[in-house]
């Protein structure tokens, strides 16, 4: 891997592969598998990342909103897109897209038919998705009903699956609760099946749902962090490779005596001479302020360097004193051994959050 001349976050697409693969194997061979690439697959790059799950034989896509499922079609992505949560203003690209909607309330089940048949469509694949305790977004049991009416008179739709997220996939003391949320997607099956007139297929889990829950897994699985390298559980993080590594390079070194302060509103205070590095990123790069003022490290020649001080818009100060660097060397923001997972823990936040905040001014560099 070359050394970071600058900013670049590394989008390693044999840790992709290595994931999938892991993640298959815990699944019955006839399951089928979505991969989730909303939010520039979680940060990285949507399109190296699509482009290889299509490879790898991936059976479905997911995206949040219509516009990023666009792109992936741009980029000559062929494979079902499934938008998970699609608004109005948006159906007519879906449909121009080929894309395949998420319908979760009777407002939008009711807007998407007048779409289907504003451009003369039948059968257009969508897919329903149920609240059954995260109450985000979904129908209730309660709609099965109206969905009924709706559906098995028009020829506009068809349904092919329906689905349900579970709120807490990854912690074992909920376990209660899930089951909860499993028994009441048993129950909308129940009525589906006997009261609509088309045979969609289900799907409940998310990547804690495939590990900790796989005797849920129906008839696909929809999978997002867990193809990205982390498993919210240490157990399952050291079967996985994270994709993405952040790297950056020290672009200055100050020496300061005690006393003396670091970066704006003097968020830091030296109480000893120390050595300072000023490295090319900031919070406008997604390194939020939260990973300011002593929380979070980077890694630089093997060793830890604390951020010192507020974190600026374009910009972080580290603490090098000790290590023996010198200005142009790398540094590691996250990956290798302090990964994305153990930086974001540091600020008290979650993997998915610090990867999904590296935004775009950031270079992508893909390895393959
Ligand atoms: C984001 C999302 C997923 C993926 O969840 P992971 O925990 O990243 O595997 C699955 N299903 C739905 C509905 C989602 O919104």
């Amino acid at each position: 891997m070359p050394k970071a001349t600058e900013t670049v976050l590394e989008i390693d697409l044999r840790a992709l592969e290595h994931n999938y693969r892991y993640l298959k194997g815990r699944l019955r061979p006839e399951t089928r598998f979505l991969g989730v690439v909303k939010a520039f697959a979680y940060g990285s790059d949507s399109v190296a990342i699509a482009k290889k799950l299509e490879a790898l034989g991936a059976d479905y896509l997911a995206v949040a909103y219509a516009k990023e499922g666009m792109v992936l079609r741009d980029a000559g992505i062929r494979t079902r897109i499934l938008v998970l949560h699609p608004l109005p203003i948006s159906f007519d690209a879906i449909i121009e897209h080929g894309m395949e909607p998420s319908l979760y309330s009777r407002k939008i089940l009711r807007e998407f038919l007048e779409a289907a048949k504003r451009k003369s469509q039948t059968d257009y694949p969508i897919h329903l998705k149920f609240n059954t305790g995260l109450n985000r977004i979904g129908f209730t049991g309660h709609d099965v009903d109206f969905i009924v009416q709706h559906l098995n008179a028009r020829e506009e739709v068809g349904v092919v699956s329906y689905f349900s997220h579970l709120a807490a996939s990854e912690d074992l003391n909920q376990r209660d609760f899930t089951q909860k949320q499993i028994a009441i997607f048993e129950g909308i099956s129940l009525e589906i099946n006997k009261k609509l007139d088309a045979r969609p297929f289900r799907h409940l889990l998310n990547t804690s749902g495939i590990i900790n829950y796989h005797e849920y897994q129906y008839d696909m699985v929809r999978s997002g962090i867990g193809l990205y390298g982390f498993g919210n559980s240490p157990k399952i993080d050291v079967q996985l490779r994270p994709v993405a590594t952040l790297k950056t390079v020290i672009s200055q070194i100050h020496r300061i005596e005690s006393g003396e302060s670091v970066s704006y509103n003097r968020g830091y205070i030296a109480t000893s001479p120390r050595l300072i590095a000023t490295l090319p990123i900031g919070h406008a790069d997604g390194i939020g302020r939260q990973y300011g003022k002593g929380k979070a490290h980077v890694t630089i020649q093997g060793k830890k360097a604390p951020i010192v001080g507020n974190v600026c818009m374009d910009m972080i100060m580290v603490d090098v004193t000790g290590i023996d660097c010198r200005e142009g060397d790398q540094v590691i923001v996250f990956g290798g051994h302090h990964t994305a997972q153990s930086f974001a823990k540091d600020a008290a936040t979650i993997s998915y959050e610090i990867l999904t905040a590296i935004s775009q001014r950031v270079k992508r560099v893909v390895l393959t």
